[in-house]
């Protein structure tokens, strides 16, 4: 069948496919109006103008080429192009492009053109879906698909990256199940909770790695998509925060530990005593307050790098000696506290204290050779008042005590060994022999000058060394046992004495004070021989004060009774003698422990007085002895006063009673009662005195 040209025409216009005739330079002789449809525009409009011009700028180069290739062969290949809209859009069009051959009157290609936008757009959109799963496969966070029982379905790779499990283990399984024990019932209860929420469920939780080793904390988020057609579940987004927690961690660490040697700081040590406090219910806690003696001159001398050695080893040593569940800190400088819990008695924290200063003071190698500190331990112990600041504060006090305590201490005589040994032997024979002597030295009243007391101090009057002090002799004494024998010794001589010197002087009233050692203190015939011997003397029991040093009261025998020394001061007590703590902050106890003792005398000690009026600090330790033996209805006796200033001093601190060098050393029995009759009776007062 032959068409005629208005068939053909009709044909032409029925094809989907859009037809154009352009000439050799792309100019537009004709288009069907298809072309029209697809481009919008006007089928005229163009007619005459080059429809290159159409083209995205992008595209041109290959429409240039297909244009050249179609002159030379018969049937262009189609290419995908770009073409502009009289919308201003673009379209994708196929075009295949044919050169025009023995049609009469035109020349030029002849071109079909096929909307592609729709196929190109799906296959963008696949091309996007395929992508977006290699994200979501490739990305460092976990995504899950849950249904509503927390059951997975499908997981990304981060999984098996981060937790070594092969991914199609876990589809199929409840996600809850790979957290650890502790962690499946929380993370099991974020999931249901999703199921009913509207917006994001977080949950913290860990779960097992693989290896069976180690253990990956994961920030978990649930979005509930239950209700959306194409996801239908519970999508959850899970983040490795190990790196995080770390971080977390150390910089808590930071701020809670002290930097050079890694023990707790204050911060965390208050803590760690309020939650011990809260604890505390039988056991008092107890604080260790530890203070380097001879840290400065170490690092002054050897430098900051040697300092902090010798710091970093105390710390060790300190930890060494404790158990993980006390408490080791570092208050910066050469400060250090431990505080233990579960020490019933003060006697066991002594023991305590005395192993943690001798940890501390074995050497240390620096620089060119070992070199030694000491430690000063003071410790405090909880009562239902205490908080975590008082009981630090306590503990710091009692140390500082201890420390201005030694620098008296350090001055005292040391005796050699075999010259101990050799002494020991003559004190058995010098109890035998007559050899001990007891002089007096008089407690004044510095508001009048008078004497109101004296107190017995023992001496030797040794064969070959002459006279021989306490300090010479009194120890060994105690090593050896004899330190009851010579007890009984002074107090007979003191009460005999005490006696001779009322009988004498007429209306004299003196108070005898006597010292006892520990091991007489814990001696259950003790109160009864004191009995007897103020019955022998007809002393009344109110004129004799027996001193205990702080030491010994809270020292139990070396020789193991198990009688605590309290018991002592109480039937003491009831024969109506007077008590008093000698040689008071010296010991390792802090003031308030004072205050569980059946005391009526504080003595101060002489370490204290020395540096009254001079040394601020020791000023104050004064004035807070006094102050507490006035809080506690006690009298305070201040000992070694030997300068004038000292004198105005305690009186400004309501101190009245005094002993030292400045009235008189310990004397003979004979020429204090030379003294008692002449000097003293009529004594000027203080202000004369100096
Ligand atoms: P204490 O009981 O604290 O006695 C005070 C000591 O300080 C005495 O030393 C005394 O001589 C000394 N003293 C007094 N005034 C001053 C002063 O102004 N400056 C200086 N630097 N020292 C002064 P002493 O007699 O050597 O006694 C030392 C310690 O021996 C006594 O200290 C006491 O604890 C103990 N003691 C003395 N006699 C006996 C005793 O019969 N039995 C027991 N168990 N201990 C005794
Ligand atoms: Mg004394
Ligand atoms: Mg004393």
């Amino acid at each position: 069948m032959k068409l005629n040209a208005s068939q053909a025409w009709a044909i032409l216009e029925a094809l989907p496919d859009a037809v154009f005739v352009i000439d050799s330079g792309g100019n537009l002789v004709f288009s069907t109006s298809a072309a029209s449809r697809l481009l919008g525009w006007e089928v005229d409009a163009w007619a005459g103008r080059s429809v290159l011009d159409l083209v995205h700028p992008d595209d041109l180069a290959m429409v240039l080429v297909s244009l050249e290739s179609v002159q030379d062969k018969a049937v262009g290949d189609p290419i995908d192009v770009r073409i502009a809209t009289s919308a201003g859009e673009w379209r994708y069009l196929q075009v295949v492009g044919a050169p025009l051959v023995g049609v009469e009157g035109i020349e030029g290609i002849v071109v079909t053109a096929r909307d592609q936008t729709q196929r190109r757009k799906f296959e963008v959109a696949t091309d996007n879906d395929e992508r977006f799963r290699a994200l979501v496969h490739h990305s460092p966070v976990v995504t899950m698909l849950l249904d509503a029982d927390g059951v997975v379905s499908s997981v990304s790779g981060a999984f098996a990256r981060i937790l070594g499990h092969d991914p199609e283990r876990i589809i199929g399984t409840r996600l809850s199940e790979w957290a650890i024990p502790a962690h499946r019932r929380r993370l099991h209860r974020t999931l249901m909770e999703a199921n009913f929420a509207a917006g994001t469920c977080n949950v913290d939780a860990t779960l097992r790695h693989r290896d069976g080793e180690r253990d990956v904390p994961l920030e978990f988020h649930v979005v509930n998509l239950l209700d959306d057609p194409v996801v239908a579940g519970l999508v959850v987004s899970a983040f490795d925060v190990t790196a995080l927690r770390e971080a977390q961690a150390s910089l808590q660490h930071l701020a809670t530990h002290d930097a050079l040697t890694g023990l707790a700081n204050r911060s965390l040590l208050l803590e760690r005593i309020d939650d011990a406090l809260m604890r505390s219910s039988e056991d008092p806690v107890t604080v260790f307050f530890i203070d380097l003696d001879r840290f400065k001159p170490v690092n002054d001398l050897l430098g900051h790098e040697a300092g902090d050695r010798l710091l970093t080893e105390v710390a060790e040593r300190l930890r060494s000696l404790t158990r993980s569940a006390d408490t080791v800190a570092r208050l910066g400088g050469d400060e250090f506290v431990v505080v233990i819990e579960g020490i019933s008695h003060a006697d066991e924290a002594q023991t305590v204290a005395r192993r943690l200063e001798a940890v501390v003071s074995q050497p240390v190698v620096l620089g060119a050779g070992p070199s030694q500190v000491f430690a000063s331990v003071g410790f405090a112990r909880s009562d239902a008042a205490s908080s975590s600041e008082s009981l630090l504060a306590e503990a710091d006090g009692a140390m500082y005590l201890i420390k201005a305590a030694r620098r008296g201490e350090l001055r005292r005589t040391v005796v050699r060994v075999s010259e101990r040994r050799n002494l020991a032997e003559g004190l058995r024979l010098a109890l035998d022999n007559d050899e001990l002597q007891v002089h007096y030295q008089p407690v004044v009243d510095l508001r009048t000058g008078r004497v109101s007391g004296v107190e017995a101090l023992v001496r030797w009057l040794h064969p070959e060394q002459g006279l021989l002090y306490p300090g010479d002799f009194l120890s060994i004494a105690e090593e050896a046992g004899l330190d009851p024998e010579i007890g009984a010794f002074v107090l007979r001589e003191a009460c005999r004495q005490h006696h001779a010197w009322t009988e004498e002087h007429e209306g004299l009233c003196l108070t005898l004070a006597v010292n006892l050692s520990a091991n007489q203190l814990v001696d259950p015939t003790l109160p009864a021989a004191v009995s007897t011997v103020l019955a022998e003397y007809g002393t009344p029991a109110e004129a004799l004060c027996l001193e205990i040093s702080e030491r010994s009261i809270l020292e139990r025998t070396t020789r193991g009774t198990a009688r605590p020394a309290t018991a002592s001061l109480h039937a003491l007590r009831r024969l109506g003698v007077k008590l008093a703590v000698d040689d008071f902050g010296t010991g390792y106890s802090s003031l308030s422990h004072v205050r569980r003792l059946p005391v009526d005398v504080l003595k101060i000690d002489q370490s204290f007085v020395a540096g009254l009026g001079r040394d601020p600090s020791d000023t104050s330790i004064v004035q807070a002895v006094i102050g507490l033996a006035g809080a506690m209805g006690l009298t305070a006796i201040a000992e070694g006063v030997e300068r004038p200033e000292q004198a105005r001093t305690l009186l400004e601190l309501g101190c009245h009673l005094a002993q030292g060098y400045l009235y008189a050393r310990a004397l003979p029995g004979d020429e204090m009662g030379t003294r008692l009759h002449t000097r003293w009776g009529a004594q000027p007062a203080v202000e004369a005195a100096s």
